[in-house]
């Protein structure tokens, strides 16, 4: 049996603490906030009208198999803590022209079927080409990368692919590239671009082997928790204390001990003892980890390249809009919005909040989140992270959050949703809360964007391991819950 810390308790924290606790090790979580969760985050406002109640980061829980396993490997049941509702449409997508709207779902024969009563038959024939290819990396990817390690690009470079698979992974073309080969239909090219934004990257940029993300939300559904998506951490840390791991809040890791080659424990804020561990698992960036945490800062390649960050505006609305669950309102020009919230540093373009920018609304037709007559909106606009730097914004500069809001809430409703005088309140979330509430630097969602090597699990120090969004396999909740079952493989269990 190994004494095991886990540094942070977001859900990659939670996940490894479980799974470890599971195979008999002895675990303690130190999670600097005041709960537990990390960018999985709720905020609750009460009105006269009753409590409104928000998640302020997930809305779309894919690729559900991820988390039965670990519910599974755990010794529980998934339907035993938690809600999962199938969505149709998964996402809603709105375009600037003022055409037809697109719905996507999880049965490929219908979403074509959509695809062609809304854009023509070539638009879907099209996307059916696409999908093929989709199916290819996906299956690839997930047999070969995302339920092992990958500690180099060596490693990347020896996996043995298939040579079909390789051909279509299409290595140095870009997502952007592949929508351009495979689509004529503008619309469907940005649908395809967006998914770059799941990895915090720009789709000019991002490898094409990230067709499988889509492959995998419109193969495997998108879903929605009962009460919001904020019950998986609920749901972990229950799993978590049942398995006996002691979860500590309000308790800031400070260091790494790492002398000699391997790691020693870890050291907490105010306190003087030492907490002795065999094995830290860090949940925190890993931008932290190798440049605060460690005795001697370390560089790692890559970790300069931040994902983008969100804007995030938390609504109390009166009355009944008719959207969808999940709304994507596309503006005309979306290379503009890259343009702005990535800036161009190299040339001397400052990053900048998008004037224009494709506005994510999700409303949750779910009693338990709002009263009744009343719908809670959470929107997200993709923006600059945090920072004084090219490539950020300085977002607590007075005025702009606020004058932000503003545009936003505009550029709805000439996207023909106007809620301005339907608010009961709004709340604001920026990248620089974003980062205070967590750790992530600079508010980057996903820590470094998009490629398909990401900084290792294994860390650089025996004994010391990294998960979550920012390490392989990469952001969002399968992938950071996968991180965790790989960490936990490679430890292995106390017998
Ligand atoms: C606005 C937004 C929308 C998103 N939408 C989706 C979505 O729809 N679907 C999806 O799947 N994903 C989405 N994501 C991404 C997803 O939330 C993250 O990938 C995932 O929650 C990250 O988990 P993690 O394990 O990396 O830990 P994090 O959530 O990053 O948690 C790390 C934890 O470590 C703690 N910590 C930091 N430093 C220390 C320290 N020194 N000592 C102790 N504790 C420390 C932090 O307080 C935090 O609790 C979204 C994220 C955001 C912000």
């Amino acid at each position: 049996m190994a004494r095991i810390v886990v540094v942070g308790a977001g859900v990659g924290g939670l996940a490894a603490a479980a799974r470890l606790a599971s195979t008999g090790h002895q675990v303690t979580v130190f999670e600097r906030a005041d709960t537990v969760g990390g960018k999985l985050g709720r905020y609750a406002h009460d009105t006269p009208a009753g409590s409104f109640h928000f998640d302020t980061g997930p809305s779309l829980l894919t690729l559900p198999e991820v988390f039965h396993d670990l519910f599974e490997a755990t010794g529980a049941k998934l339907d035993e803590y938690l809600d999962l509702v199938p969505l149709d449409p998964i996402v809603r997508h709105v375009f600037g022209d003022g055409g037809p709207a697109l719905d996507s779902c999880a049965d490929p024969v219908e979403f074509a079927t959509r695809i062609g009563a809304a854009f023509g038959d070539r638009a879907a024939a099209d996307w059916q080409r696409l999908w093929r290819r989709a199916a290819r990396v996906w299956h690839a990817s997930s047999r070969d990368i995302l339920r092992r390690t990958v500690d180099s690009p060596r490693d990347l470079a020896s996996l043995a692919w298939r040579v079909g698979d390789l051909a279509a992974i299409a290595p140095g073309r870009t997502l952007r590239g592949l929508g351009r080969r495979h689509l004529s239909d503008p619309r469907l090219r940005m649908l395809l671009d967006r998914y770059a934004t799941y990895t915090g990257a720009d789709p000019r940029r991002a490898p094409a082997a990230l067709v499988a993300v889509p492959y995998a939300e419109l193969t495997f559904g998108g879903w929605y928790l009962r009460g919001g998506l904020g019950t998986l951490a609920d749901a972990l840390l229950t799993r978590c204390l049942d398995l006996g791991v002691v979860v500590q809040t309000d308790a800031t890791v400070t260091r790494i001990d790492a002398t000699g080659g391997r790691v020693h424990g870890v050291r907490l804020a105010g306190i003087t003892a030492p907490v002795p561990a065999d094995v830290v698992v860090a949940n925190v960036d890993a931008l932290t980890v190798y440049r605060d945490l460690l005795p001697h800062p370390r560089r790692l390649a890559g970790l300069t390249d931040r994902s983008l960050a969100g804007f995030v505006l938390l609504l109390g609305v009166s009355g009944d809009t008719g959207l969808a669950h999940h709304n994507v309102f596309f503006p005309d020009d979306y290379d503009a919005e890259f343009d702005a919230v990535f800036g161009d540093p190299g040339r001397g373009v400052r990053a900048r909040p998008a004037a224009d920018p494709t506005v994510f609304v999700t409303v949750a037709d779910d009693p338990m989140v709002r009263p009744a007559g009343h719908e809670a909106w959470f929107v997200l606009v993709n923006a600059p992270r945090q920072g004084t730097a090219a490539g950020a914004v300085d977002w607590r500069r007075p005025g702009l959050a606020d004058a932000y809001a503003d545009r936003i809430l505009d550029v709805l409703a000439q996207r023909g949703v106007d809620v301005r005088d339907r608010l009961l309140f709004r709340e604001i979330r920026t990248p620089a809360d974003l980062d205070a509430a967590t750790g992530a630097p600079g508010g980057s969602i996903y820590g470094t964007a998009g490629g398909l090597l990401r900084p290792a699990n294994r860390g650089p120090a025996n004994g010391l391991w990294l998960v979550g969004g920012s390490t392989h396999p990469g952001g969002g909740l399968p992938m950071v819950t996968l991180s965790a079952q790989i960490v936990a493989d490679e430890i292995g269990p106390a017998w």
